[in-house]
């Protein structure tokens, strides 16, 4: 499908342009040793939390109480969370009191029906999963074909055992018997700022925090001052916009609620993804770090709109200085920067980018037609397609090729040229997510042509 000595070629004579100047370490290399972030195992965070990664997408742990367990987020799917049950039941044997959920995505909450027993409270934070049901009330369904390109679920597994946060776990089938339960639904909620759980005789302070949902909490573990942060964190540039499609993703509270979160002056911090972090001097600082990186990519931002910047120009306005991009949980393994500038832009101005020109812009097929125009006809276009192909600049070969698709959509040859070109980028590209979407996109492409 791929055509690998062509890529194997292009990748050994072509620098990789999303390897910033001070990072040196190619990015297959990079990805191939974040295999390791996500291998199967229970961490013992501290004396009594313990955390299980690598089983699905996102963490399991468990707080171990005098009377009973607490739990926190439940892993993609009930196979993963019996086996991650399975792995908690050789430390202790005792009920599982509460289930908190650090806000509503699937990869959270799936894996649920496998821990609640008869009387376990399932706590979380209004209002609940907004972001799915407002989809589902506007009737809207390309996000489910968007994100299984993200996650790449349909293309083929390769040395690459990861998805950019979590392990390559897709679940075996929906129509596993055993596993086509009902979701589990919050029995405890609360709107306010935050609530205090005392179950289980443990004290749990659940705080309001805005982030990657407006139904995010962290959880803070005073006794043993542990933060579970939910998606607000993780070892990665955080998905401050998600490729499959999402509403605006409120950067401005999720600074806020990093803040917060390093108020507690945390000694342990695990993350909605990747594997905890013990420490307190590591936890201040990367948490730091983190908080500053995103301050930074946002100020600059809103400086720039200020300007009267189009999002285009932001990009490279707000672009990461080099002492984070060299951070490894700063790269952009999951979400990147460049689309975070994007979605603060469209956050808070919509679509307008302020530009007259945009107002009124001709039609997709109009500007193919006048491109091909101005090349010189088709041919002249195909030549500079192939033309900018050879010369590596595979991105520019991108954007020509589809002004002659817009001309001629079921071109075979087309077609294929565009799917060659995304998985030859797909293998420079550190982002899983764009990876994934690439490749996913590409095999589309072919399955296309094929039919
Ligand atoms: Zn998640």
């Amino acid at each position: 499908m791929i055509r690998r000595s062509l890529v194997v070629i292009l990748i050994a004579t072509c620098l990789a342009p999303l390897i910033s100047a001070d990072d040196r370490t190619p990015t297959r290399e990079l990805l191939l040793a974040r295999n390791q972030e996500f291998q199967q195992e229970v961490i013992r965070v501290s004396e009594r939390v313990y955390t299980a990664v690598g089983f699905g997408l996102s963490p399991v742990s468990m707080i171990v109480g005098d009377s009973g367990l607490v739990i926190i987020d439940s892993g993609l799917d009930p196979a993963s969370g019996r086996r991650v049950l399975a792995e908690f039941r050789k430390v202790t044997d005792k009920p599982v009191k509460a289930i908190v959920f650090t806000h509503s995505h699937g990869d959270h909450t799936g894996g649920a029906a496998a821990l609640v027993q008869d009387d376990t409270e399932v706590w979380a934070r209004e209002p609940f999963n907004t972001e799915q049901r407002l989809f589902q009330e506007a009737g809207l369904t390309i996000t489910q074909i968007r994100g299984f390109r993200q996650f790449g679920v349909l293309v083929p597994e390769d040395e690459i055992k990861h998805v950019g946060i979590g392990a390559r776990y897709f679940p075996e089938s929906v129509s596993n018997a055993q596993d086509s339960v009902e979701p589990v639904i919050p029995t405890h909620t609360f709107s306010s700022e935050g609530t205090t759980l005392n179950v289980a005789g443990l004290e749990l302070e659940l705080v309001a925090a805005n982030g990657e949902t407006s139904d995010q909490l962290f959880a803070w573990f005073d006794a043993e001052r542990v933060v579970f942060a939910g998606d607000n964190f993780y070892k990665s540039w955080p998905n401050l916009y998600a490729i499959r499609g999402t509403g605006y993703r409120d950067v401005y509270a999720w600074i806020g609620s990093l803040t917060s979160m390093l108020k507690k002056k945390p000694h342990h911090l695990v993350g909605g993804h990747t594997r905890p972090i013990v420490g307190e001097a590591k936890v201040l600082e990367v948490l730091t770090n983190y908080r500053d990186a995103v301050k930074y990519v946002f100020d600059k931002t809103i400086e720039g709109m200020n300007k009267g910047l189009t999002p285009d120009e932001l990009v490279e306005h707000a672009a990461l200085p080099e002492k984070y991009r060299g951070l490894d949980y700063l790269r952009p393994y999951y979400g990147h920067p460049d689309w975070g500038v994007r979605s603060i832009f469209t956050g808070y101005l919509g679509w307008f980018d302020g530009n007259p020109t945009s107002l009124f812009p001709l039609g997709p097929r109009e500007q193919a037609s006048r491109m091909a125009e101005l090349a010189g006809g088709r041919e002249a276009l195909e030549r500079a397609v192939s033309e900018a192909s050879e010369a590596g600049q595979y991105q520019w070969a991108l954007q020509l090729v589809d002004h002659l698709l817009r001309l001629s959509p079921n071109d075979r040859s087309l077609l294929l040229t565009k799917a060659d070109l995304l998985d030859t980028m797909s293998e420079q590209i550190l982002n899983m997510t764009a990876r994934n979407y690439f490749r996913a996109y590409a095999f589309e492409l072919r399955t296309k042509v094929e039919s």
